[in-house]
């Protein structure tokens, strides 16, 4: 009943976001991602509806956008059956359009297959051309990197799997201070049609709100046919001052040491 009030005058403004396994992949702050994205939906005056998804869990009737995280190699290894199981559904939305952003550990499932460093290969599901090796060395610390679609990039990497596109994939972005993808070349990151894979925790999108409105857009013209923002006074200014924070954050972290 409460919810049947909260929905009231709001119809045809639902946006349906999947949270991709926040028990097991959620690390180094990537849970702001699912925060700023539902908190930037809510001021464009539509209504954010999150579904928490976990191994075993009904798949939700409607999916806009899906967020995943970062994960420890056995967070990797706990959600790989499930992540099989919903492979051909993930796939198959990816193809439609609809718009993703996967981070680190799930940025590497959403490749052809990781292979630890313990020589253990996690399959992955295909949507990007890529394949990621674990190697001695961690890349670890802030990371700045320039994208034709998103400006400036910022944010912070932590991980042992180099990540090699393969084929037509384009990166992401181009890194201008950090390492990104691996070792060899300055590609952070890949794009597939909508989906976004990226090594960049943070959070990303409180700092790179650019990317949160890009997932925003896609996801209401795929589902309204139009981005239409209905914004009140108060909501203006609270995106104002989420632009004011998400500023002076890109300012820190651009100026801190890797
Ligand atoms: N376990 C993976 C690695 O170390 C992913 C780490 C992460 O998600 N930060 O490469």
């Amino acid at each position: 009943m409460t919810q049947q009030t909260a929905h009231e005058g709001r119809e045809g403004r639902r946006i349906d976001v999947v949270s991709l396994y926040p028990n097991d992949m959620n690390i180094y702050g990537d849970s702001g991602n699912v925060l700023t994205l539902t908190k930037r939906i809510e001021c464009y005056g539509y209504e954010p509806v999150l579904h928490s998804y976990n191994q075993g869990d009904p798949w939700p009737d409607n999916v806009d956008i899906i967020l995943g995280g970062g994960g420890q190699d056995s967070g990797q290894k706990k959600i790989q059956d499930d992540l099989h199981a919903r492979a051909d559904t993930l796939r198959d939305l990816a193809d439609r359009g609809t718009p993703m952003l996967v981070v680190c550990g799930l940025y590497q499932l959403f490749g052809k297959y990781f292979e630890t460093l313990d020589g253990y290969r996690i399959p992955g599901i295909g949507i990007f051309d890529a394949i990621t090796v674990g190697r001695k060395q961690r890349l670890i610390g802030n990371i700045v990197e320039d994208s034709s679609d998103f400006g400036a990039i910022i944010g912070y990497e932590n991980h042992s799997g180099q990540t090699f596109l393969r084929g037509g994939t384009q990166p992401l972005a181009e890194v201008s201070r950090g390492e990104g993808n691996n070792l060899d070349d300055s590609t952070e990151g890949a794009r597939m049609n909508n989906v976004i894979g990226t090594y960049l925790h943070g959070s990303l999108l409180p700092k790179n709100p650019d990317i949160a409105d890009f997932l925003i857009h896609r996801a209401t013209e795929l589902r309204y046919g139009a981005f239409e923002p209905v914004v009140t006074k108060e909501q203006g200014s609270e995106l104002a001052m989420l632009d004011r924070f998400s500023n002076s954050a890109r300012k820190v972290a651009r100026a801190r040491p890797r």
